[in-house]
């Protein structure tokens, strides 16, 4: 599955550590968040439940199955009602039958435990074959039901069952098409007819349990032979398989029996009842790809299909596993469906996507649709191997299945669509979200070996479980090298293939292949085994701090465990670092492999030359750690990076050094001053990635300093007064045949300035919204800002044609992208009827997308926020009652409180709704408490702040070296050293000494 992230939390992260159930989980929502405040294009919430049951079910041995018995086929007979409905039946139900052929795995078994949930069990029973009888062994007297909260079904039996012999467990039961996108439910659409019903799955990680009696945990793999008794006027039903058979029964349906499945997990089923077509074939009998939709999207399923078919060869290729002889007949469908939980699942055969994640129309989709659509494929593609031919054994380790897809998202994608920059966004995308997530104290391990109470641990089980298992992925395979890499993953894929993995046997593979191959030799006999664990069963990561003399080239590296609120974790912690660097004197930032290891706290390495020279540690960003340095190599690199050889470091490495010293400066292991003394770099910087992370690290520091509007504005001065090198490159109006990257680029920058407040950036847009309002075309790129902007300074008008082409539209993206700016109006009854809008309980915005148009109406403008408490105040019953709780909305809007007397209001609201408020009101409290502690933050830090505001960039002064060496180095020749200008004296001068700030009017900032 690709776990949604969050567009509900646009506000900082709070500041500090709260151990509580409730704040971990907010932590989480807003390390995603934190990302989001750079991508606001970004999808996409998923309910919590999901990850609450992920949780639940992974944590509580209670709920585990016993391992007595083993399926090994089902038939599955289903008939759904939607609204026209026979006589005594309910609409949106459905008649099931299902028959399970088990077998004991121990001796003494009476009684078989599998799963159900919402089903009403008619009739169980359970024999044997004999001869041609079936002898029944069901136990009398039972009466059988869903037991909750295990969704247990239990059959007890008359006698103990034999081992080596099969039984045969059947069952009638009756179901309901669920209305929470979970289990089998049901959605709507409206397609040239007119509304249509539909139903459709979403099984990951326990709702098969929901369609039909089953042993619903990814360990128990079976083969499925699924049939669907549609009504005649729908569509052929889609499934995992191909249908075999079609049959019209007695009462004028039609039934349709599919090809028998792979051996699989139940999480993997899938079935779509519906009026869709095929949009877009390839025409090809022997590798039968198509994109299911409803009928009217045009052409909009050609980019999926293309790119997807790209990606399965270049998977089958890397794997040396053919896709299509994973099961007898199988193919490969794609579907577009309106109402969908999760970004996309992964189901053999049938991967199911939100619409705005696979239908991409080139003229009104915007480039980070092009991507996504992109990499969403390729995460599905690559889990039919990473997942489904071989799965988690548990949800504990889910990372086995869910690291490897989010790590082939990119780099599967890059290999078959190189343009679309997947390894220059891995870093902002990836690997910094992932740090930012796991620097907590309660972050998570991969591979969890403690059993911890049930409710613990959820949303923070996906961010980290699929970034930095990614991220962790992408760091062995430098270490590795690609291929010694990819022949330990066909090796392990092979021995596991139609079974469950653990940890170890990947390790294990991946170690034949380095013993193979040679690819850990020369690191002092390490192993991947050794290696990893500390990366899969540690949480956290380590700060590598960086400390050279520059006299005799000794660096002395310290390793500590990163927390981002004070810069060290109170659970100290070593890791076995892969680590690689590159020097000023001979800048080489292509070759990944590592030098060698770090495992202890402190390890001196050797630079090789003597003299001023600056080092940058983890090359491209390509080991899952941070560096920060001694004053005198960031003064090194402060000039380097302002300077015209700027380019001589890899931009991925001035991406890293930006988003490390908003990190570093956070945590306050760095003064703000200083780190915006070496961030000034950024006004010669205009390529993609450091401006990226320097969005996202900037969008917090404007949060924090959003209620001291002096200050406010000075750091937006800043912001304006770094960007003229990316505005020069970027230019405002996308040209006719510019490059992805740069385009989209300009997407975000744009965005961004505009919301801080850059005139010409406004001005363009509003310019451009105006045409846009009198009917000219504006590139999809564009508008995003475009209509944020036309908003902003707009009028009811504005918000009335822009709302009214809202709801026009049909193609998803465009919708999602309206969704995302409708908060931009700054006029009061414009954002009342957006907020009215959302909670109506209408068809106008859906469920999945509630989310994110609640995060716009609060978020999008400073004055919104407590426009939409005053609105929540007047509106507080209806928004409960669509959205199920006002928790979202309340934590957003006390997120943005900027004074007392804006938490006053809200808390004096709190307490007087506090019994109608119920849960959500101690929720409230805490956000209240993280508000108030953000503000001390601020008050504490807002020094080095002004500090800076005054100064400007400083020139540090760097004292030279004055004598030469005592012994020659070791390795590099002199010539590649900087040229050292002899000074009187410095004897016994430590590193750390060798520089002294002083005062110097900045030329370019003053
Ligand atoms: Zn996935």
């Amino acid at each position: 599955m690709v776990a949604t992230t969050r567009s509900s939390f646009k506000n900082p992260p709070p500041l500090t550590a709260i151990g509580s159930t409730a704040s971990r989980w907010f932590y989480v929502l807003v390390g995603v968040a934190f990302l989001q405040t750079s991508l606001t294009l970004s999808p996409i919430p998923v309910p919590e439940d999901e990850w609450v049951e992920f949780a639940r079910m992974l944590r509580d041995p209670a709920f585990r199955l016993p391992t007595t018995t083993r399926p090994r086929h089902y038939q599955v007979t289903l008939t759904p009602y939607f609204d026209v409905v026979p006589a005594n039946v309910n609409p949106f139900t459905f008649d099931g039958e299902v028959t399970i052929y088990t077998s004991p795995t121990v001796a003494n078994v009476n009684e078989v435990v599998i799963h159900c949930n919402d089903l009403t069990i008619q009739s169980l029973s359970i024999g044997y074959q004999s001869g041609t009888n079936v002898v029944d062994i069901t136990a009398t007297g039972q009466t059988f039901a869903c037991e909750m909260p295990y969704s247990f079904l239990r059959i007890r039996t008359t006698e103990a069952l034999v081992l080596n012999r099969e039984y045969i467990i059947k069952s009638t039961f009756r179901g309901n098409l669920q209305t929470n996108m979970r289990g089998f439910y049901r959605s709507w659409y409206v397609d040239n007819t007119g509304r249509r019903w539909m139903g459709t799955t979403q099984f990951q990680p326990g709702h098969a349990r929901q369609a039909f009696p089953c042993y619903d945990e990814p360990g128990f793999k079976a083969t499925f032979d699924i049939t669907m008794n549609r009504e005649a006027s729908f569509s052929p039903t889609i499934s995992n398989m191909p249908i075999r058979t079609t049959n019209t029964l007695a009462n004028g349906r039609v039934s349709e029996t599919f090809w028998t499945t792979p051996v699989t997990s139940t999480y993997l089923l899938a079935f779509i009842v519906s009026h869709y077509t095929v949009v877009s074939t390839n025409n090809n009998a022997l590798r039968p790809f198509d994109i299911y939709a409803r009928n009217n999207v045009g052409r909009t399923g050609d980019w999926s299909l293309e790119i997807g078919e790209k990606l399965l060869e270049a998977m089958e290729a890397y794997t040396q596993i053919p896709y299509y002889t994973m099961a007898e007949n199988i193919n490969m469908k794609q579907a577009a469906i309106p109402d969908f939980s999760a970004g996309a699942m992964e189901n053999w055969g049938l991967l199911t996507y939100r619409e705005a994640l696979i239908l991409y129309d080139p003229l009104n989709s915007n480039h980070f649709y092009k991507q996504r659509v992109a990499n969403i494929v390729a995460h599905e593609i690559a889990h039919m191997w990473f997942g489904n031919l071989v799965t988690c054994a548990w949800w504990d380790n889910l990372w086995l299945n869910e690291g490897f897809a989010r790590f082939y998202q990119y780099y599967l994608t890059a290999s078959v669509a190189p343009e679309l920059g997947y390894e220059t966004r891995f870093i902002v995308e990836q690997v910094q979200m992932a740090m930012f997530s796991d620097s907590v104290d309660t972050a998570h391990a991969l591979t969890d070996l403690n059993v911890n109470d049930p409710t613990t641990v959820s949303a923070h089980f996906s961010t980290i479980t699929y970034a930095r298992g990614a991220a962790i992925l992408r760091m062995t395979q430098h270490l590795l090298g690609v291929e010694t890499f990819v022949k330990g993953l066909r090796n392990y894929l092979r021995e596991r293939q139609f079974n469950v993995a653990e940890p170890h046997h990947l390790f294990t593979a991946l170690d034949a292949a380095a013993v193979e191959d040679g690819a850990l030799n020369g690191y002092g006999g390490i192993t991947i085994d050794t290696y990893f664990r500390t990366w899969s069963e540690k949480a956290g990561h380590p700060l590598l701090t960086v400390t050279i003399n520059q006299r005799t080239g000794e660096m002395i590296v310290t390793q500590e465990r990163w927390e981002r609120n004070t810069g060290v974790s109170q659970f100290p912690s070593l890791w076995h670092i892969p680590i690689t660097w590159t020097r000023a004197g001979a800048p080489e930032f292509e070759d990944l492999k590592p030098s060698q290891f770090i495992s202890q706290q402190v390890t001196s390495i050797n630079r090789g030359t003597t003299g001023l020279e600056w080092v940058i540690f983890n090359k491209q960003e390509s080991g899952f750690y941070r560096v920060n340095y001694d004053d005198t190599n960031w003064a090194l690199l402060t000039r380097a990076l302002r300077s015209s050889s700027r380019t001589a470091i890899h931009q991925l490495n001035r991406a890293q050094i930006v988003d490390d010293l908003f990190q570093l400066a956070r945590a306050n292991v760095m003064k703000y001053n200083r780190a915006f003394n070496i961030l000034s770099f950024l006004q010669f910087e205009d390529e993609y990635a450091p401006w990226l992370a320097a969005i996202s690290g900037f969008n917090f520091l404007i949060r924090r300093l959003a209620h001291d509007s002096t200050n406010a504005a000075l750091l937006q001065k800043l912001i304006l007064e770094l960007s003229p090198a990316v505005v020069a490159k970027l230019g405002y109006l996308e040209p006719e045949n510019g490059s992805y990257m740069t385009d989209l680029q300009r997407m975000y920058v744009m965005e961004f300035l505009c919301n801080v407040g850059h005139e010409e950036c406004n001005n363009f847009g509003t310019q451009a919204f105006r045409r846009w309002s009198t009917g000219t075309f504006i590139p999809a790129n564009m508008r995003p800002w475009v209509y944020c902007a036309g908003l902003r300074h707009g009028t009811a008008e504005d918000f009335n044609f822009f709302w009214n082409r809202y709801l026009q539209e049909d193609l998803s993206s465009e919708k999602v992208v309206m969704l995302n700016v409708a908060g931009c109006t700054t006029d009061q009854a414009s954002l009342n009827r957006f907020l009215d809008a959302i909670v109506s309980g209408n068809d106008d915005i859906r469920p999945q997308d509630y989310n994110a148009a609640l995060t716009s109406a609060i978020t999008s403008n400073e004055i919104n926020t407590l426009r939409a408490f005053q609105w929540l105040r007047n509106n507080v019953d209806q928004a409960t009652r669509t959205l199920g709780s006002v928790s979202t909305i309340l934590n957003t809007i006390i997120g943005r409180l900027l004074n007392e007397e804006q938490i006053n209001e809200v808390s004096n609201w709190l307490t007087a709704n506090q019994n109608t408020l119920g849960a959500t009101y101690s929720t409230a409290l805490r956000a209240i408490e993280t508000t108030r502690s953000n503000l001390v933050w601020s008050q504490q830090r807002i020094s080095e702040f002004t500090n800076y505001f005054e100064s400007g960039y400083v020139e540090d002064v760097i004292e030279e070296i004055t004598e030469a060496p005592p012994t020659a180095p070791p390795t590099a020749p002199p010539t590649e050293a900087p040229a050292v200008t002899p000074a009187p004296d410095s004897a016994n001068v430590a590193a750390l000494s060798f520089i002294t700030l002083i005062i110097t009017l900045a030329v370019n900032l003053a």
